[in-house]
């Protein structure tokens, strides 16, 4: 369907449906995948309509673009071959000279792209607690281009305040790009909330199988986009056509997933909270987290991803070495449940005293709550920590 008919629409019904069309030719209720490189030109110099090479035009990736724009109230969206791709291709609509403020507790790899790569052709970057309205002020400059943050944060389950961060953002001529991937468009959508790009590695919960690496950005704004396509086409980082289509069917699903992601990701927080064996509980869905009102203020529902401190790394790893249907493994937001220990992978790049100083400390456990049965998801976690006493 049309993205005008599906404006009124809920979001289950626009993520089946919006930008999906019949193919023409069979009728086929699916979207094929088009798995060719070129297309035939009827004439020299005249393709049919705009589809001339793949690196341009791909009708499954389009597919997969339109129905994103519309789970995240854009107007127009963009796959890529990953979540780092979409991040480069935003930090690329700046020169050498201008300035990026980014959040300090992003994505790993995105700081490593950050620190190691994109400062050595001249951006320049600055990393601050994006919690705070006040220090993203005082960090821009007159060169300041784009504010890039993330919320909730990778583990530490920062947010920040998307609608304060647009506004200082829009005030000095710079845009907000949100990574939306903790969140996902089904709890938080920040293009509402006044930001310019949402942005999302579509590995964790948009196509929620674990079976593709991919990126996404939506944005509203169709100059921005022209400017973003014409980057993604004169670099080169497009995804597949049998990625957009894993990821379109990823889609069709993203509200009953995420349900169940909330659902038993609270469930977990709370079974975990005040269990003996557990110093600490961070998920943005407790009232015990310092910022439950803002992130309830602009989330309408807080996902699978819960961190907890265990005390120690012996501690930490005895839990997850030995936890059955949580499997040890990096990533997140598929349908299967995960658990990993950030201070040696995910954030083992990160040196010590900057892991000690966002709160990643060597018993922090974090967990990806999948969409398997509560009880069963409790019970294995009882085996390994022993049963909650009250
Ligand atoms: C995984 C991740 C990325 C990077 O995405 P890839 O698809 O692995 O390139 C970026 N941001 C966040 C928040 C992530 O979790």
């Amino acid at each position: 369907m049309q993205d005008a008919d599906m404006n009124d629409m809920g979001f289950g019904t626009r993520a089946i449906h919006a930008g999906v069309t019949p193919e023409p030719v069979t009728g086929a209720i699916m979207t094929p995948i088009f798995q060719t490189s070129t297309y035939v030109q009827p004439a020299v110099g005249k393709p049919n309509g705009h589809y001339d090479y793949g690196r341009t035009a791909n009708p499954t990736r389009e597919t997969l673009e339109a129905n994103v724009a519309a789970l995240e109230s854009g107007t127009r969206a963009m796959a890529f071959a990953s979540g780092l791709a979409a991040i480069e291709a935003v930090v690329k609509l700046l020169s050498a000279g201008d300035h990026v403020v980014s959040e300090e507790n992003t994505y790993g790899g995105t700081t490593r792209m950050f620190t190691r790569v994109l400062s050595r052709l001249g951006i320049e970057f600055s990393y601050v607690d994006s919690r705070d309205p006040h220090t993203v002020a005082a960090a821009i400059r007159p060169e300041t281009k784009l504010v890039h943050v993330e919320t909730p944060t990778n583990p530490m389950m920062r947010v920040c305040d998307i609608r304060a961060l647009a506004d200082l953002a829009h005030g000095a001529d710079a845009l907000l790009c949100v990574d939306n991937t903790f969140a996902s468009p089904y709890n938080q959508r920040p293009l509402e909330l006044g930001a310019d790009i949402s942005v999302h590695s579509s590995t964790k919960y948009m196509n929620g199988h674990s079976d593709v690496i991919g990126g996404l950005l939506a944005v509203k704004d169709e100059e921005l986009w022209d400017e973003l396509m014409f980057l993604r086409k004169s670099t080169g980082a497009v995804p597949g056509p049998l990625d957009c289509f894993l990821t379109l069917r990823g889609l069709k699903t993203l509200h009953v997933r995420m349900e169940r992601h909330n659902r038993n990701g609270l469930a977990v927080a709370r079974w975990l909270e005040g269990h003996p064996n557990v110093d600490r509980v961070i998920y943005p869905g407790l009232e015990s987290h310092p910022q439950h009102a803002l992130a309830a203020s602009q989330m309408s529902g807080f996902t699978g991803m819960v961190s907890a401190d265990v005390g120690t790394l012996e501690r930490a790893k005895a839990f997850t070495e030995n936890t059955r249907l949580f499997s040890l493994a990096e990533s997140l937001g598929g349908v299967e449940s995960l658990i990993s220990v950030p201070a040696l992978m995910t954030h083992a790049s990160v040196p010590e005293d900057l892991r000690a100083e966002m709160g990643v400390t060597p018993g922090l456990v974090r967990l990806s709550v999948g969409i398997e049965d509560e009880q069963d998801l409790i019970a294995d976690l009882k085996t390994v920590l022993g049963p909650k006493d009250s």
